[in-house]
């Protein structure tokens, strides 16, 4: 017999379960069947397209019993399936092979720790079955193997191997339930979590139990009769008709294939025949998946051919921005053997993809217009993703670009592009908005003094990639979008008025222009400022300030920068000042200040601070 110990990170994964899922404990029993119900879809797929299988004679099946003991209780779970070998054993059940998972659980707060519905998401799996069960055995035979082992463990550190017996390939599980899972040494209790979790599990699950033989007077006879009976209806939901589904079928269905506790916002069941025969079933989940923004998440839908899992693993089945989608395709014209190559550049299947996506676009467009409140939601935890479809998904741009939302200067919460066409000023030509940096640092922005003042309304973009993807965008119903901290969206709000000041302004200019150098592009008067003293703008063509923040960041050292524009509100006492002034240091020190205070404005770090403060300090003496 051999002992191991297992993985630092599976230690710390049971401590983990068994701390924050207590309150749902009996998902257990989804995990195990999930698991059986997996290694079946293997070997059936096996059977189909491995020759070396072809000849093996396979009902799949799902069995469970259990012992009721005074000295003991027990839970089976048993399957035919694919099985396990040694290493299997030792790896699949010893380590956590995802990677996905292992870096979660690095990057868990320990609020994120206790929140069930987060850990319950990303599939715990096995390890759930020690909150019930003070010892776990596991028996297996790999497919194709004579030999079989028994893996056991009580869950705390070390788990053992041995060699073991096992008439035909498949795994069985047994559970020496501890107290706490007394309960589900219990037909009823069995039969109805079975019917809440897994009714849709494609093969049948059987529960046999020995039940007490009674006369005719209604007495036992001191005899049991030993019962087996199908408890699940093993029909694949997403192929069921549609009208013989209810809501409560399409979310149980999704909790149990998705590990959420909560149900989906949305689901999206389509049945097509035809050219293409298919069937799909899509949800939104409540909330963004914890790796959204990893980029080795694990993709939500799983790809079957007539009813037969080939995977779940598979990122092209919709484009990447959908990649918050979870649940099913199925495919009656694909071949089963479809490989990886193949399925990337199939015909069908990029009918199918394409087809999906329109219809996701669509439905959520439907929602979009007749229930506000449900598509406030789906804003709140998927905007940014359907942006990232506006410069990634060009042949759907139109769709997507009447779905995201952006916050605005004038109303609150989120608006649709179109609604802000809608309240434009009779005579405004532009889309305008304002973008980088994160609300609070847009809504401070003096660039909007002068829009406020005006009542016309700004788009605040407050995404990380809105500086990216709105460029791309260009024009909407034939408006422009215009950033308003770029330099040409500087005379465009009173000609007249900034004709006039470029006029009066062209001394002061000189002297701040004299006084930065090369620390800026230019220095122009501004038409649209009301306080503030000054801001910085970039030319139409180069990169705003904040971005250039934002590939700093991201460690892109070397491209080139771009110097700003200063604009200057000549109403303001500073500028005056400037102005007035014939002390060449004094004018100095103090454009530079109002360059410095402009950037940090903008939440641009200073590349030497020290400089500013010495500045400011002489200013604050004098
Ligand atoms: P997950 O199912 O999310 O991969 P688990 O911890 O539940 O994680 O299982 C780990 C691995 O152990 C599975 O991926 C599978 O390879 C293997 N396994 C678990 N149960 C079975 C089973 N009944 N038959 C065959 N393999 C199994």
């Amino acid at each position: 017999m051999e002992q191991k110990k297992f993985k630092t990170e599976v230690s710390e994964l049971l401590h983990l379960i068994i701390h924050s899922l207590y309150s749902h404990k009996e998902i257990f029993l989804r995990e195990l069947i999930s698991n059986a119900s997996d290694a079946l879809d293997k070997l059936k797929y096996l059977t189909l397209v491995d020759p070396a299988f072809k000849e093996l004679q396979f009902s799949p099946r799902i069995d469970i019993s259990f012992t009721d003991e005074e000295h003991g209780k027990t839970l089976v779970i048993s399957d035919n399936g694919i099985g396990m070998s040694h290493d299997d054993l030792a790896d699949d059940l010893g380590t956590i092979a995802r990677s996905g998972t292992k870096n979660f659980l690095k990057n868990l707060t320990e609020d994120q720790k206790k929140d069930s519905n987060l850990i319950g998401q990303f599939g715990v799996g096995f390890y759930s079955s020690f909150m019930v069960a003070e010892k776990v055995e596991v028996v297996s035979r790999k497919a194709g193997s004579e030999e079989a082992w028994k893996w056991s463990s009580n869950g705390k550190g070390t788990f053992t191997l041995e060699e073991a017996e096992r008439e035909s390939q498949g795994t069985t599980i047994t559970l020496s339930l501890n107290e706490e899972g007394h309960e589900y040494a219990s037909r009823w209790t069995l039969d109805r979590l079975v019917k809440r979790y897994s009714d849709h599990i494609a093969f049948p699950i059987f529960i046999s139990y020995d039940e007490e033989e009674y006369d005719d007077k209604g007495k036992k006879k001191g005899q049991k009769t030993h019962k087996v009976e199908q408890i699940n209806s093993a029909a694949a939901l997403w192929r069921r008709s549609k009208n013989e589904l209810t809501a409560e079928d399409y979310h149980e269905f999704y909790k149990n294939t998705s590990f959420d506790t909560e149900d989906p916002l949305l689901y999206i069941h389509t049945q097509a025949e035809g050219a293409n025969n298919y069937t799909t079933l899509f949800y939104i989940p409540s909330k963004a998946p914890y790796d959204l923004y990893h980029a080795d998440y694990k993709p939500g839908v799983k790809l079957y051919v007539k009813r037969v899992y080939i995977t779940d693993d598979e990122k092209e089945l919709l484009p990447t921005y959908l990649r918050f989608i979870r649940g099913v395709i199925d495919s009656e014209d694909l071949p089963l053997n479809v490989s990886r190559e193949i399925l990337q550049q199939n015909r069908i299947m990029g009918n199918i993809r394409t087809a999906s996506v329109k219809k996701i676009l669509g439905e959520l467009k439907k929602v979009a217009e007749q229930n506000p409140e449900l598509y406030g939601k789906i804003v709140d935890q998927f905007n940014r993703p359907l942006k990232e479809g506006l410069y990634s998904d060009y042949a759907n741009r139109e769709n997507l670009l009447e779905l995201v939302r952006f916050k605005s200067s004038e109303v609150e919460g989120y608006t649709s592009l179109a609604s802000y066409v809608e309240r434009m000023k009779e005579d405004q030509k532009h889309v305008y908005y304002l973008a980088g940096g994160n609300e609070e640092t847009i809504r401070r922005s003096p660039l909007l003094e002068g829009y406020k003042k005006k009542g016309i309304e700004v788009l605040l973009m407050t995404d990380d990639i809105d500086d990216i993807v709105v460029p791309s965008i260009g024009t909407y119903q034939e408006k422009t979008l215009q950033a308003i901290n770029k330099a040409g969206a500087v005379d465009e709000l009173d000609k007249d008025e900034s004709k006039k000041k470029k006029k009066e302004g062209k001394d002061v200019i000189k002297k701040i222009k004299k006084a930065l150098g090369e620390r800026v592009k230019d220095v122009v008067v501004s038409s649209r400022l009301v306080d503030a003293p000054a801001v910085v703008v970039v030319d139409d063509n180069d990169m705003t300030v904040q971005m250039q923040q934002i590939l700093k960041s991201m460690g892109q050292s070397d491209m080139p920068e771009s110097t700003p524009i200063l604009e200057i509100n000549l109403d303001s006492p500073v500028v005056r000042k400037i102005a007035d002034s014939e002390d060449e240091a004094f004018v100095a020190d103090l454009s530079q200040v109002l360059l410095d205070q402009a950037l940090i404005n903008e939440g641009v770090m200073l590349k030497n601070p020290a400089d500013f403060v010495k500045r400011l300090t002489s200013l604050l003496s004098r």
